[in-house]
Parts: C-alpha cells; structure tokens; sequence
C-alpha cells in the first residue's frame, strides 16, 4: 500500500504531509518522533516483522546469519529492499535530506525558490527484523540513492528515484493608466490640458512550476497581487470653434434686427456692399431698436462718414459687427454690452435711401458676410 508519487510509512499519511508542508526541520523531527510513537503503537513490532522474508533475496537471505540479525527500519523503493537504520527518523531524514540535496543540484538557477516535493517512486519504510549487514549509517544512505538507486551490497537496482519539486517565482507588471477625456467648451479645439496626471501601477502575479523527472510543468499562476493602483489621467479636450471666423460658427450671432434682406454682402452698382440691410417684413423699421449681436465691449459709438450715426461692437478675438444709419445711438464707446441689449434705433442717417438697418461684420478689420453668422431670409 502506498500514495503513488508520496514517501510513504507504514502511517503514510502523516509521514506524506509532513514531506509536503516541511518547512522546519525541527519542526520535521518532532513530528517524526510522534511518528514513530504511533508506528510503535499501532502497527506492533509482530506483524511488521515481514520484510526480511519478502523484500531480502533469498540469496542475500540465506547468507546472513540468524543471530547478525537486528531489529530496524528498513528502506523500500518500488518494493525493493535498499538498506536499514537502526533509527526510523534518522532514516526518514537522510531520505529528506536526499530529495533537497537534488533539488539543489538539480533546480534551475532562475530565481525561483524551488522546494522538494517528494518521489513519484513508492518509497517506504518498515519496521522489522533485517539483516545486521544491511543496516547503514544514515549518513551512508544519500549515496544509495543518488544516481541508479542501489542497495546495500551496491547491486545496482536498476532505476534512478523520480523526485519531485515546485518552484514560485513572481514576474511584476506595470498596470498602464488609462486616460480620460473631458470635452469642455472652456478650451478651444485643438487644445487640451491635463487635469489629473496619470500614473502607471504595479502588479505581482506569483507563479509555480513543478519538476517531475526533470521535466517542467507549465506555469500555473498562484497569485496576483495589486501592489500599487494606477492612477488614471484626465485630459480636458477643448471643443470651441478655434477660429470663430469660420463657416462652423455660423449662428454664433444673433440677429440684430428679426427683419428680411433689402440687400446682401457683396458687389453692389459695382462696388462692395460690405454689410446686409435688414428691414421690416411689413411696414417700416423707422426707430425700432437694434440689438448688439454678441456680447462684447464698444468701440466706437458716433457719426462714420456715409454710415451716418455707428456702432462698432468689438467681440474679441478680431472680431466686430457694426450697426449703421441709426436715428438715435443707444450706447456709448468703452461700455459693455450683452447680445440682444439695444445699441440705437433704426434710422436712414448717413448715405441711405430709406430706413433699414445697415449691418456689418468684420474680422481682423476685413468685412466677411455676415450670413456666415446670422440666417436671414431674403
Ligand atoms: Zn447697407
């Protein structure tokens, strides 16, 4: 009887598990001393006494006298008769000690811790009565097992002990932050202004690999920790028209003045019309009030040539509307205006033929249709 892959006493059980949770060997020992107390106990020197008639060769039997003879623990690997102690756990340690100095030799030098598992070969320990020959030093027994196990008159046995051995090793990762977008009118397009700076984290993942006969198993992963929490960075986009000269801001100005066109920007009895005139759909606009297009500051508030009493309202951003042949100015230079505020009443001052509102727009100074702004209907 035995765990396949496990050492094994005749208590297999705690003899396996103290093999796999081994980490102390004082701890080791105290546990074999309760071992062999149990062993003591519960399996009877009488009926374990069998190994010297089962696994000795009759050979080796015949040719060891009665009274060389001695009571002892013998080692079993595969069911084949290896050597005995006079002690059990100076025994079970030497085996021990066997599979950890194999790791040693054997364990990759990577970095990993690697630890001594156990045999896939059945190895057991009896109690019995075997011959005084056969009893070693426990000292003596890491040379039986070491290469091709033989036993202890040095016949080779014909296989070598499988040990087994798991490594952990921890491989660490950055975790990339990731990055919000916030689209905020404050910025203009193409803009954009870090917020919250981000910043990478970290984690571990642990993995394990056993060794069976040398060969490596695939990685398992045992663990993955989060050392260090990423941080993830917010970037306020802008969206506001770069340039609010462009035909995407068009409706970016209120009308001034909810009439209909008399007249549109462009050539006029061959020269420039640099504004439109908006008049009343029915009746006359004649002192109806005109309102600033866009809030903005005033820059100019008085008689302008053939425009008759202006107004120049300054937006920013090179931008301006002028407002022309008013009857009467409502605003004055310096003073801000709010879009839809009154700046005059309409009027036909200046060079004009009848009453209607004159209305520029001009960036950087340059007139552009003010239909790229407003919508009016013809
Ligand atoms: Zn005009």
């Amino acid at each position: 009887m035995s765990l396949t892959g496990e050492l094994v006493l005749q208590n297999n059980n705690v003899f396996a598990n103290l093999i796999k949770n081994r980490k102390v060997e004082l701890i080791a020992a105290a546990v074999f001393v309760l071992a062999l107390a149990s062993v003591l106990i519960f399996a009877g020197y009488g009926a374990s006494s069998e190994p010297i008639t089962e696994d000795v060769s009759s050979a080796e039997q015949s040719a060891v006298p009665e009274s060389a003879s001695a009571d002892g623990y013998g080692l079993f690997i595969n069911g084949q008769f290896i050597a005995a102690c006079s002690e059990e756990s100076a025994l079970a340690d030497a085996v021990f000690a066997y599979g950890e100095s194999y790791v040693a030799a054997n364990a990759p030098d990577d970095g990993a811790e690697y630890s001594f598992l156990g045999f896939s070969d059945e190895v057991e320990v009896k109690n019995g009565v075997y011959p005084g020959e056969s009893f070693v030093k426990a000292s003596e027994l890491g040379s039986l097992l070491a290469g091709g196990v033989s036993d202890y008159c040095g016949k080779d046995l014909g296989f070598e002990l499988t040990v087994r051995f798991s490594g952990e090793y921890s491989v660490t990762n950055v975790i990339e932050y990731s990055t919000e977008n916030v689209y905020t009118d404050a910025l203009k397009a193409g803009q954009s202004k870090t917020v919250v700076a981000g910043v990478d984290g970290e984690s571990v993942d642990t993995y394990r690999v056993t060794f069976v006969d040398g060969v490596k198993s695939e990685p398992e992963l045992v663990s993955s920790d989060i050392i260090l929490e990423s941080v993830d960075e917010v970037v306020e986009i802008g969206t506001s028209s770069s340039d609010t000269r462009s035909v995407a801001s068009l409706g970016i100005l209120q009308k001034p003045y909810d009439g209909i066109l008399s007249s549109t920007y462009g050539l006029r009895w061959g020269r420039l019309h640099a504004g439109i005139d908006i008049v009343k759909y029915h009746g006359s606009c004649k002192d109806d009030p005109a309102y600033a297009a866009a809030d903005g500051t005033v820059s100019f508030a008085g008689v302008y040539g053939g425009y008759g009493n202006c107004v120049i309202i300054d937006h920013g951003d090179g931008l301006q509307t002028l407002y022309a042949h008013f009857t009467s100015i409502s605003v004055s230079e310096g003073q801000e205006v709010k879009a839809g505020e009154e700046v005059g009443k309409i009027g036909m001052t200046g060079r004009a033929t009848g009453y209607h509102l004159h209305f520029e727009v001009r960036v950087d100074g340059e007139t552009v249709d003010p239909l790229l702004f407003v919508e009016y209907t013809e």
